[in-house]
Formats: structure tokens, C-alpha cells, sequence
């Protein structure tokens, strides 16, 4: 049976930015591999991603300080699949302008961050990951024993691989902590993300826009790298089950024109370069997403909504902590699975994942679900008035980015 220091489940974005995070605080380069990651993707992300593939239809917002992270890990971005964020525009039903713009200049960096295609991202990640020692491992995993001083692991084709610490990222509908019975709850928003590329008319400049819309809808175009030579943008349509359906039956000329129509016009979409595709929304928390010898990591242990375009940073976010405990339990030759490791990480990931669920899930019940009507004047006015103050600004424009 396989040995390792640490096993990570999931090879999606955290999953292999936590099997890099490992590696690195363990130093594994130049040894037998210490940290393996079991990875059901077919094709294998690990090879690059061709100049000429069209772009992916699941892309995500990367904030600055997760690029900052991945960067000082050896993961540069294929700057081929990649858009810079230069600014943020949030427009509310209640004003005709714009009631908040945040633009890197408020964060005095180059930019508020990055939209990148999964699969560019994934593959970078897993590049440097394996050039860290990270040993890749195919498979499917379907349980997890504990048998004294490690995990045990088994595989869906009956191996089995044993580590010290079970590092747990396979996403929101995770099976592993499911058979683990690590408790956990989920509430689903019953709305759904409906998502889209579209060729637009005019460049958008790197603005990342959002509109909280009076029909309780919340509409974002995150700006993509131009397509054949044209500006294009990324959409997240949160809207009811129902407008959904009505969405994904449209043709190409009626989606075009109702996105369109949507931001009163402010930015005209030409083609749909990507057909739309709807995911549920659903508000996922793990109270403690620690057991013995295991950590929970990702979406697997967190998922929100996309409104604020945090998820996957979320997970970057674990992953640095998950490093800065390993580091130290290596440097002190402390047992990697220990509960005084596992608890130390748990301890540290507690108020950032709470805050963001407790955050997104408020602008959510105010701006998707339809609470608090009688709030939402206020709320928006609140946003106009505070957007102008500058420490505000820069306040919003670090949590952004
Ligand atoms: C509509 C929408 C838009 C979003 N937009 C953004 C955005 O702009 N910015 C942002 O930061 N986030 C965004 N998110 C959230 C983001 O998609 C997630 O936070 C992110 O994908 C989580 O990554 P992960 O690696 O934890 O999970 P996943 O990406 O789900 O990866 C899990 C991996 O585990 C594998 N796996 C599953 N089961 C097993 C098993 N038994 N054995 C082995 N492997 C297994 C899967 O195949 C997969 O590769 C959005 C989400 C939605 C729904």
C-alpha cells in the first residue's frame, strides 16, 4: 500500500492549490513524493491548454491576492485565457449611473484581480504542483478508514493509499465527508446561475459589472479575453427556477437581446459564444470542517453564492492556511494528522469562511430573493453614499480583490 504525508481527494482547483500548498511547506521536490492527490478527471488538466481551444464555459473571478498566492507559488497565469479586472461597477435599480465603482487605483495595485478559465487554472496549478513532487494518482476515491496513525483510503478500482492527514476538496456535492458523517448544512437558493459567453459591441475595458435588478435578478458580465479579435464577456444571471427555464429556451438573437435589455443597454451582446448553462445556487456550511485526521477544503466544506465572485478564492484561502499549518508542524516535527495541526486549522479558517457566507447570503436575501423589500432603498442608497467615501472604497475594493 502507498504511503504518503498527505492525500488530497479532488483534483478541481483547491484540491490541487492544496496538494502545491503541502508540497511546498514539506519540501517534498527533491524526495519520494510526501503528497499525492487522486485526480478523476479524464483527460488530464495537467497538460497545458491550446492557444486555439475555445474558451471554457466555467471561468472564475481570481482576486489579486490569489493571484499574489498562486504567483509566489510558481503558478503563472496563461495570460492567452486570461482578462484583467480593472474595475468593478455596481448598478442598483434605484440610480442611473453607476452607484459604485472600484477600480485598483482604490487598492493602489495594478489591478482588482482576473477572470481565468477553470481548466487554464487548474492545469497551471497542477503544473507547478508536480514540479513541486505532487504525485498525480487517477482514480475515483469512495471511502476513508481510520486505522491508527493514518488514513486509509480506498479507490473505486480497490486500492488503497494511506496517509497521515486527508485533505478532503471534491467540491459541493462531496461524497467523501458525506460517508466521513462530517455534519454539514445546506440551503438551497432556489435560484439558479445561468451562465454564458457573449461577443459584445464595444471593448469593456476590463470592467467587471453587476446589476442588482428590480426584478429581484442579479446580473454580472465578467470581461474575457477577446475572441477571434472581438471583445467578449463572461455571464452569472442569478434568477428564479422558472426565468431560467425561459432563459435556456431562448434563442441565441432573443438571449442576446434580453441580456441586453437587461443592462438598459449599456453594453449590446452580438453573438453567444458559449451557450447558456444553469447551476442550482445553494448556501453550503461546515461548521467544523475538521475530523480526526482530516481536513474538509473547498466547496466540499463552503459554497456561496457567486454574487461577490468568492468561491473559488475561498478555497485558495484554505489552502494558504493549510500550508502556513503544515510548515509549521514539519519545521516541528509535529505528526502532520495531529489534532493540534488539524485544530489549528480549523481555528484559523472559522471567521473568513463564516464572513463571506454571512455576507453574500445577506446581499442574496436582500438582492436575489426578494427579503426586506422596504430595505432595499436603503441599502441601495447606503451603497451611493458610502461608495463615495474613499476608505469605504478601499475597504470593498480589498475584500474584492
Ligand atoms: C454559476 C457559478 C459561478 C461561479 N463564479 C465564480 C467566480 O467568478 N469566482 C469564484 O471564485 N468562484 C465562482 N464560483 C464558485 C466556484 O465554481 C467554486 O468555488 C470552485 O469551483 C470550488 O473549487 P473546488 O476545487 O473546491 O471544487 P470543484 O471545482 O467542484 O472540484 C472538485 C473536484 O473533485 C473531483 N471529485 C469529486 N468527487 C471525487 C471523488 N470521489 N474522488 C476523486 N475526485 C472527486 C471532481 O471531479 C472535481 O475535479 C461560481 C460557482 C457557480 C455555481
Amino acid at each position: 500500500m502507498k504511503q504518503f504525508d498527505v492525500l488530497v481527494a479532488g483534483g478541481g482547483p483547491v484540491g490541487w492549490a492544496c496538494a502545491l500548498a503541502c508540497a511546498r511547506a514539506l519540501g517534498s521536490k527533491n524526495s519520494a513524493p510526501r503528497v499525492a492527490i487522486v485526480d478523476r478527471e479524464q483527460g488530464g488538466v495537467v497538460g497545458p491548454v491550446s492557444v486555439d481551444a475555445p474558451l471554457s464555459r466555467r471561468v472564475y473571478a481570481v482576486s489579486q491576492r490569489s493571484i499574489a498566492q498562486l504567483g509566489g507559488w510558481n503558478v503563472s497565469l496563461d495570460r492567452s485565457r486570461t482578462a484583467t479586472i480593472e474595475q468593478i461597477v455596481v448598478h442598483t435599480a434605484a440610480c442611473a449611473t453607476p452607484a459604485l465603482t472600484l477600480g485598483a487605483a482604490d487598492r493602489r495595485t495594478e489591478a482588482i484581480g482576473a477572470v481565468i478559465e477553470h481548466e487554464a487554472l487548474t492545469a497551471r496549478i497542477a503544473q507547478a504542483a508536480q514540479a513541486q513532487g505532487v504525485l498525480r494518482i487517477p482514480g475515483e476515491c469512495i471511502g476513508a478508514d481510520c486505522t491508527g496513525e493514518s488514513r486509509t483510503v480506498e479507490l473505486a478500482d480497490s486500492s488503497l493509499l494511506r496517509a497521515k492527514l486527508l485533505v478532503v476538496a471534491d467540491g459541493r456535492e462531496s461524497a467523501l465527508a458525506s460517508s466521513l458523517e462530517i455534519a454539514f448544512t445546506e440551503r438551497s437558493y432556489e435560484r439558479r446561475g445561468v451562465v454564458a459567453h457573449f461577443q459584445i459591441d464595444t471593448p469593456h475595458r476590463g470592467d467587471a459589472r453587476q446589476w442588482f435588478l428590480p426584478d429581484d435578478t442579479i446580473l454580472a458580465l465578467l470581461p474575457l479575453p477577446d475572441v477571434n479579435g472581438a471583445p467578449a464577456v463572461s455571464m452569472v444571471w442569478s434568477v428564479s427556477e422558472s426565468r431560467g427555464a425561459e432563459l435556456l429556451a431562448m434563442s441565441a438573437e432573443a438571449l442576446c437581446e434580453a441580456v441586453s435589455a437587461a443592462t438598459d443597454g449599456s453594453v449590446q451582446m452580438s453573438a453567444v459564444l458559449q451557450s447558456a448553462v444553469a447551476f442550482p445556487l445553494a448556501l453550503k456550511r461546515m461548521p467544523d470542517p475538521v475530523a480526526d485526521r482530516v481536513i474538509v477544503v473547498g466547496d466540499a466544506a463552503h459554497a456561496v453564492h457567486p454574487l461577490a465572485g468568492q468561491g473559488v478564492n475561498l478555497g485558495f484561502g484554505d489552502a494558504q492556511t493549510l500550508h502556513d499549518v503544515m510548515a509549521a508542524g514539519h519545521k516541528q516535527q509535529i505528526d502532520l494528522g495531529s489534532a493540534l495541526l488539524t485544530g489549528k486549522y480549523r481555528r484559523q479558517r472559522y471567521a473568513p469562511t463564516l464572513g463571506l457566507a454571512l455576507t453574500t447570503d445577506l446581499l442574496a436575501r436582500l438582492y436575489n430573493l426578494g427579503q426586506w423589500p422596504t430595505l432595499k432603498p436603503f441599502a441601495d442608497t447606503g451603497m451611493q453614499v458610502l461608495g463615495r467615501l474613499p476608505a469605504f472604497r478601499r475597504l470593498l475594493s480589498s475584500a474584492a480583490a
